[in-house]
């Protein structure tokens, strides 16, 4: 990989930045210092120092963040605010992306990586990644909608989806619940309960597999660490 590529990667700064770095001579492989941007190192093998601080080099990044309400679940939009747009420079110089979506108005766990192959395996339909959420609902959610979601529901475009566990924390004209799928179809979860009804008017994802939000606040994120990464795999 060119050195500049590695850095920039690496969280160092633009390209220009990375430049002004080499001038100064403040990089060195293998402790010999290198002014050429263009200069091809193996990361795992060499070592790269800037200031004389290791670096250690990593391909992949896992964030685990609280998306809010508002923030599009894409890297880019025209019009509107994206997850990517929330991340400090440092991690979107890896060029995460989302793993899977929550609605625009939905809160809650998103899983941002570039690391193509663990979202794909995370996605797939036969891997079942159970996915808990919290709601409100307009209506009063009961026992048939507990047993309803458990033999599965028709959604309006005639799909019927797989056993869903629904739990009732408070009945009411507005209801709370939690319900765990297993899947993620478009919009799941507000036609699941379209299907016998009722509306959601607040959604928020609680987990995704072994990951819960834990104390993260609303819009802020962390790093996996390597030990959940590899829960995930
Ligand atoms: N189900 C929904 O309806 N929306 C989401 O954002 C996630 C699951």
């Amino acid at each position: 990989m060119r050195l500049d590529k590695l850095l920039a990667n690496m969280g160092f700064g633009s390209r220009k930045e990375v430049k002004k770095l080499l001038k100064e001579g403040a990089i060195k492989v293998n402790g010999v210092p290198v002014k050429d941007a263009k200069q091809h190192v193996e990361p795992s093998q060499e070592e790269v120092t800037v200031y004389d601080d290791k670096i250690e080099y990593k391909e992949f990044i896992y964030l685990l963040m609280n998306k809010p309400q508002g923030v599009i679940s894409a890297t880019e939009d025209t019009m509107h605010e994206t997850v990517v747009d929330l991340l400090e420079l440092d991690d979107a110089v890896f060029n995460p992306f989302p793993v899977g979506r929550l609605d625009k108005d939905t809160e809650g766990l998103l899983l941002l990586t570039n690391d193509g192959q663990l979202s794909h395996h995370l996605l797939a339909p036969k891997k079942h990644v159970p996915k808990k959420y919290y709601a409100t609902i307009q209506g009063i959610v009961t026992e048939e909608d507990i047993v309803a979601f458990r033999n599965g529901v028709t959604l309006d475009d005639g799909y019927h989806t797989k056993p869903g566990e629904l739990t009732i924390l408070q009945s009411g004209e507005q209801s709370e619940i939690e319900l765990i799928i297993t899947e993620g179809k478009f919009h799941q979860v507000k036609r699941m309960f379209e299907s016998v009804d009722k509306k959601v008017i607040f959604l928020k994802r609680l987990e995704m597999g072994p990951l819960g939000l834990g104390d993260l606040e609303v819009g802020e994120y962390r790093e996996l660490t390597d030990e959940e990464v590899e829960m995930l795999k």
